[in-house]
């Protein structure tokens, strides 16, 4: 992804994208101090733009690392990396970073916080899985306690495991592993919340561990207006065996049926494809 034609925003103006780099002694890349936030813009409209950016100014504050810029300066850095690349429909990411500074070790008080937004067009997340159904690994690693890892955050650090998983997944020909948390509830993919169904009703977990992905809030919502029942609940991994249907969400993954999760299997049932299509939907209205 370094070497294409474009332009990327960092630090306050547009630089080629083949130069946007940074130094090899920056803070990120050694302690991972680094928070970021992936976006879906439809039809050159970022889908819940302005509520990604205050995400980002949350998961810098839980960091101790404040974003230099504000909310309305991050919302003019996307939209003017959208125009700029002539973009209509793409994937965004903006990210936040401690650099190199004055000092190097694990305090960065004296890194600068640097931000960058990049924007290129991408298809399905899960390719073509989003009409058969995804199929899941399950993870080997847990996802962290809350106490040991701020888990709200959507911080680089998180994303150590979710790398691991997947490539473990795929080494098994899945697109993707599932985990269980610390105390062995299902917890979410490694870039997506999961939802279950079963008699018409659906679980998903409580975002107690995990990110409550701005997908998720949006699908919950979706849901609720159906008059459909959601459980925001504690599910143990036995529960798997009796869902019927189970899809995943993220900004990237949108609304992708799940087929398989290790050895139990789901149908991609009416309730699944209607969420999924009536979020296409919403992204573009
Ligand atoms: N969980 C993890 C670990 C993620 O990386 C993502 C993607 N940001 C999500 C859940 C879904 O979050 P959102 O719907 O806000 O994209």
């Amino acid at each position: 992804y370094d070497d294409r034609d474009g332009k990327i925003w960092m630090d306050g103006k547009l630089t080629d994208w083949r130069d946007a780099n940074v130094h090899i002694l920056t803070h990120a890349l050694h302690y991972a101090s680094s928070v970021f936030e992936g976006e879906r813009c439809y039809e050159g409209k970022i889908f819940l733009s302005r509520k990604h950016s205050e995400r980002l100014h949350r998961s810098g504050e839980m960091m101790d690392m404040p974003i230099p810029y504000s909310v309305d300066e991050l919302e003019a850095a996307k939209e003017e990396v959208i125009k700029v690349n002539n973009l209509h429909n793409a994937y965004v990411r903006v990210i936040a970073w401690r650099g190199a500074g004055e000092d190097m070790g694990v305090s960065s008080a004296k890194n600068p916080v640097r931000v960058a937004v990049a924007a290129w067009e991408w298809g399905d997340y899960y390719g073509d899985a989003k009409m058969k159904g995804a199929k899941l690994d399950i993870a080997k690693w847990k996802r962290p306690s809350p106490e040991t890892i701020p888990t709200a955050a959507k911080a680089a650090g998180l994303y150590m495991i979710c790398t691991m998983s997947k490539h473990a997944a795929e080494a098994k020909g899945c697109s993707d592993a599932l985990f269980m948390d610390y105390r062995g509830y299902v917890a979410e993919a490694t870039g997506a919340n999961v939802f279950f169904v079963k008699d018409g009703e659906v679980h998903t977990p409580l975002p107690d561990a995990i990110l409550n992905g701005l997908t998720r809030q949006t699908v919950i919502g979706m849901l609720k207006d159906r008059g459909i029942t959601v459980h925001e609940r504690h599910i143990m991994p036995e529960e798997l065996a009796e869902f019927e249907q189970c899809w995943l969400t993220g900004s990237a993954a949108e609304v992708t049926p799940v087929g398989q999760i290790g050895d139990y299997t789901f149908e991609v049932g009416a309730l699944t494809r209607d969420i999924a299509e009536s979020y296409e939907k919403l992204v573009r209205s």
